[in-house]
């Protein structure tokens, strides 16, 4: 069988070589890296060569690096531990984007449901992108009450890059903390953590050619959320948890040779990318390609086929060997549109038709040209089925 043409490395890409050999080179060996002895002490420095190698990739310190068992942990670890430790001093309103992945949008709903908190969702313009006037306004409401802010460095959906460095300053502005996730712009873009002058940022191992279940949160010194996992505190004590010694040396080894090939592969997928574009509108005229075309994810493609269901086209695609994403999630079954093209203005219907194609470190012309190969009769098959 001919393998799949796989263009949904947003949701998850495959490993690198380097990260397979630094995990199975702990898997076998002893030691768990509080332990005192010689084995402990031997996973303990593996931690943390991984913890600088972390550190050095991304602009930030060691003693920032908290690792977690991946992204969702991180982003939860930030909003309600943020939010929890500013709570005590009356800032109770939680400002996101309202374009964020559920992974920070649920904690803050959550939030709000149990905890007190008045989550505000900022809104992004037709690019799914936050003005800074937007930020700056709803801060200056009342600055005093806002307890953080959380906006996502690229957007998983639709590839749209936000301008971090200049959201983070407005809020620091205010002495207000900022958090950003950055999940899907390690690797494709250039990520500093002191660069960007922000407080947290989210990242995580299986979307950079690491091991699923680890991650991180890069958290700023001066910084003290009150921790979501309590026990023996192992992380600067605000994330309890025996470290996964294996999985942190393949997330290190991964972040590593990702941000080390960023600007060669961002080159190689923006190429590829917009080949992709070009000859899917000349295959389908009426298609509509969404974000930014400028300032977006090199790796992200996200259309919408009008008069076709999303789950109909990637059901079909996937029978052409065609592997992609509809980018929105499913509920009980029953599709929803995206919130994410809903927030940018999009019409319902017309949501519901996107496919999102997102390339990575093995994508080939191959893909492309699979994908190309077979969009028109699959759109029209599609277009019939969402007739009938
Ligand atoms: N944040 C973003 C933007 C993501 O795309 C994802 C994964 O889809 C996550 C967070 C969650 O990361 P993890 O799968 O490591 O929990």
């Amino acid at each position: 069988m001919v393998e799949p043409a796989y263009l949904d490395h947003a949701a998850t890409t495959p490993m690198i070589p380097e990260a397979i050999e630094a995990m199975t080179a702990q898997f076998a060996r002893p030691g768990n890296a509080s332990s005192l002895h010689a084995s402990g002490r031997r996973t303990r420095r593996v931690v943390e060569e991984s913890r600088e190698a972390v550190a050095a990739a991304l602009g930030a310190r060691p003693s920032e690096v908290v690792f977690t068992a991946g992204g969702t942990e991180a982003d939860n670890l930030a909003i309600k531990g943020l939010y929890w430790a500013r709570r005590a001093a009356g800032a109770t309103r939680v400002l996101v984007s309202s374009v964020e992945h559920h992974a920070v949008l649920d904690p803050a709903h959550w939030l709000a449901d149990n905890q007190g908190a008045q989550v505000e969702l900022l809104p992004v313009d037709e690019f799914g992108r936050v003005r800074p006037d937007t930020l700056r306004e709803a801060i200056e409401r009342d600055p005093g009450s806002v307890a953080l802010v959380s906006v996502m460095w690229a957007n998983n959906e639709v590839g749209t890059v936000q301008p971090i460095r200049v959201l983070a300053a407005i809020a620091h502005d205010h002495g207000i903390p900022f958090h950003t996730d950055a999940v899907q712009a390690i690797g494709q873009l250039p990520v500093s953590f002191s660069g960007a002058g922000v407080d947290a940022l989210t990242l995580s191992g299986h979307k950079v050619g690491g091991p699923m279940g680890v991650g991180a949160l890069l958290l700023g010194r001066g910084l003290e959320p009150v921790p979501v996992l309590h026990g023996g505190g192992q992380e600067r004590e605000v994330r309890s948890g025996t470290i996964d010694a294996p999985a942190v040396a393949g997330l290190a080894a991964a972040v590593t040779h990702a941000v080390a090939r960023q600007e060669a592969l961002a080159k190689h997928l923006t190429e590829l990318r917009d080949d992709l574009i070009r000859r899917v509108r000349e295959a389908v005229p009426d298609v509509v390609v969404n974000g930014d075309l400028a300032d977006r994810l090199p790796g992200n493609a996200h259309f919408a086929f009008p008069g076709c269901e999303g789950d109909a086209l990637l059901m079909l695609l996937d029978a052409k060997g065609v592997e992609c994403s509809t980018g929105s999630a499913c509920s009980a079954g029953v599709a929803q549109p995206s919130h994410v093209l809903l927030a940018m203005g999009a019409d319902p219907a017309a949501a519901r038709g996107s496919l999102r194609f997102s390339l990575g470190h093995t994508s080939t012309q191959a893909d492309v040209d699979r994908v190309v190969e077979v969009i028109a009769p699959v759109v029209e098959r599609a277009r019939r089925a969402g007739l009938t």
